[in-house]
């Protein structure tokens, strides 16, 4: 137990300092990104014109990654803890994937029991739910439904589930789903569910997740209504 705390001490300071590097990698890249894109418009060489491209695909990849970092969970002291409507929250983050979810024609519904207000840190909360309905959408073909469900189970605690009917995992991948940089995607980080898991934990929360193969996914989170447990 005590080698456990020590484990998340380490990787509370490791995130930290991650979080920070990927703030002051952001500004530079960007600019970076935008010039080699005013070169490449700008230029006639073909060849040299598809390095450019290969170079902002590159920058791309790093972008995301960047972007991933800056969102693992800071330590509990800097968390802004604040009284949230989690059903707007969750109705926020489904209509800002949208354009994703419309392009595959993928609709996104929910089921909500009632009103819940829990206190979280609603920046956090949104990226660990914009993650998993990104990946839930990434994972389903067109025409397939997700479905957000909240729930109240007692006087102390809420769940969040997310159901898809992608393409589902085997045993052995979702052995490795938190493992940072386990991917299967082209253009993944394989960051998103370890930093999901890091925000859920520093909640004093928990994600669990079960799938079957070809058939989908269901990802249920357990979250705290109040500050006095966080
Ligand atoms: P990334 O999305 O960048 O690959 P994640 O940490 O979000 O990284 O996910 C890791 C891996 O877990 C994915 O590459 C995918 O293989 C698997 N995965 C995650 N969510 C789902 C899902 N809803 N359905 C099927 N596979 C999933
Ligand atoms: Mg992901």
């Amino acid at each position: 137990n005590e080698k456990k705390i020590r484990e998340m001490e380490k990787l509370s300071i490791v995130g930290e300092l991650a979080a920070g590097v990927a703030h002051e990698i952001r500004n530079p890249l960007t600019s970076i990104k935008g010039f080699t894109q005013i070169i490449k418009e700008n230029i006639n060489d073909e060849k040299l014109k598809e390095y450019l491209s290969i170079m902002l695909d590159d920058l791309d990849r790093i972008s995301n990654i960047v972007n991933e970092f800056m969102f693992i969970s800071k330590p509990k002291e800097t968390m802004e803890i604040k009284q949230i409507e989690i059903n707007m929250l969750i109705s926020n983050v489904i209509h800002f994937m949208e354009p994703q979810s419309n392009l595959k024609s993928i609709c996104v519904s929910t089921d909500f029991d009632k009103t819940i207000v829990a206190q979280c840190d609603p920046n956090q909360l949104k990226q660990v739910l914009i993650n998993l309905l990104q990946n839930a959408i990434e994972a389903s073909s067109d025409n397939k439904n997700i479905e957000v469900l909240l729930k109240e189970i007692d006087d102390h605690f809420y769940m969040i589930q997310i159901t898809d009917n992608g393409c589902g995992m085997s045993s052995e991948r979702q052995k490795r789903l938190f493992e940072p940089f386990y991917t299967t995607k082209e253009k993944g980080t394989g960051l998103g569910l370890m930093m999901c898991k890091r925000i859920i934990e520093t909640h004093n929360g928990t994600i669990d997740v079960k799938s079957k193969e070809r058939l989908g996914t269901v990802v249920k989170i357990v979250l705290p209504l109040s500050r006095e447990r966080i």
